[in-house]
């Protein structure tokens, strides 16, 4: 399950915010004490991996508070963060290593500062690659998420392997998921097509997660490569995701609107349990990206 701490987020990533972004209201968003709630109704249900997310996650106050309470429920098996990874401190890492973080997702999109600017309309590439650093220097695990867009080039695919070559980071690209508004094309046929004329690949079997990634690892480098693609090639088949909102909303499946308002349950826990239960089974079976954009707005589910 993932869970969106809030819609806010100090970067705005073109192909993420919508225009004109209105921010849900702070009264609307649930406790850490509400989401304690579904998340122990989560588990009732068999679900023990969580991912935090956002928005930006590490924007929300007390959130580490939040992540560790997460970790000490019984049942609980997994809690990953995603995060731009511009927010932290590093004595805020030591603690997320304290409490027992098992990874964390740095967004990274490329090692170019003006390419990075104009893509999140931010310039702090190397705060961020120092949080990075340190992250998987205490010995947290370390991913990292790179959007493939249709400016997408070969030349940045090479510079972005510069942080796998000595660390066993997994590095993702992702194609751009097209949401209202967004460009349809990306480049990443081209790009798979790139690295397997280029490079020696070796596929990777063991599980590095729990998404849809296929990972290789490439002869000199120490970390991983994985492509996720979800319009050229679909995984719902293998997709066991379910995303809550920072307002309660659970929703099902990226692509589609519909979801359940899980609010005016929460103070009934069976009924919490039950409602949760009826909706998982009404997982749609599949999205349908590759024909149509989704209204889906991103920086309110967290990806
Ligand atoms: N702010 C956090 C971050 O930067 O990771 C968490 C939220 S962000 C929505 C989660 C992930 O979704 C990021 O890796 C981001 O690049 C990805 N993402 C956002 N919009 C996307 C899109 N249209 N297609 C594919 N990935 C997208």
């Amino acid at each position: 399950m993932r869970i969106s701490l809030t819609d806010r987020c100090n970067y705005a990533c073109y192909y993420c915010k919508p225009d004109i972004a209105k921010h849900l209201c702070h009264s609307d968003i649930l406790t850490y004490e509400q989401l304690l709630d579904i998340c122990r109704c989560a588990v009732l249900l068999g679900i023990t991996r969580f991912k935090i997310t956002g928005g930006e996650p590490t924007l929300r106050k007390g959130y580490i508070g939040f992540i560790r309470r997460l970790k000490e429920l019984d049942g609980v098996e997994q809690v990953t963060l995603t995060t731009n990874g511009s927010l932290f401190s590093f004595s805020d890492l030591d603690e997320l290593k304290k409490i027992g973080i098992d990874c964390i997702n740095f967004s990274i999109d490329t090692l170019d500062e003006s390419e990075y600017l104009k893509i999140c309309k931010m310039n702090n590439l190397e705060k961020v690659l120092l949080n990075l650093e340190y992250a998987y220097k205490i010995g947290i695990a370390v991913k990292v998420n790179c959007v493939v867009d249709n400016l997408f080039s070969f030349s940045r695919f090479e510079s972005m392997l510069e942080l796998i070559q000595d660390k066993k980071i997994a590095l993702r690209f992702i194609e751009l998921m097209p949401l209202k508004n967004s460009d349809r094309n990306t480049k990443m046929d081209e790009l798979i097509e790139y690295v397997q004329k280029n490079y020696t690949l070796n596929a990777y079997d063991e599980k590095l997660g729990n998404g849809p990634a296929h990972y290789y690892k490439i002869t000199d480098y120490q970390g991983y490569i994985g492509f996720i693609e979800a319009l050229h090639n679909k995984f719902c088949q293998d997709c066991n995701r379910i995303r809550l909102s920072s307002v309660g909303q659970l929703k099902l499946c990226l692509f589609h609107m519909d979801g359940v308002d899980l609010k005016p349950y929460l103070d009934n826990l069976s009924e919490l349990e039950k409602v949760m239960r009826e909706w998982i089974f009404k997982k749609p079976k599949e999205h349908h990206f590759e024909k149509e954009n989704s209204s889906t707005v991103m920086n309110e589910i967290g990806g």
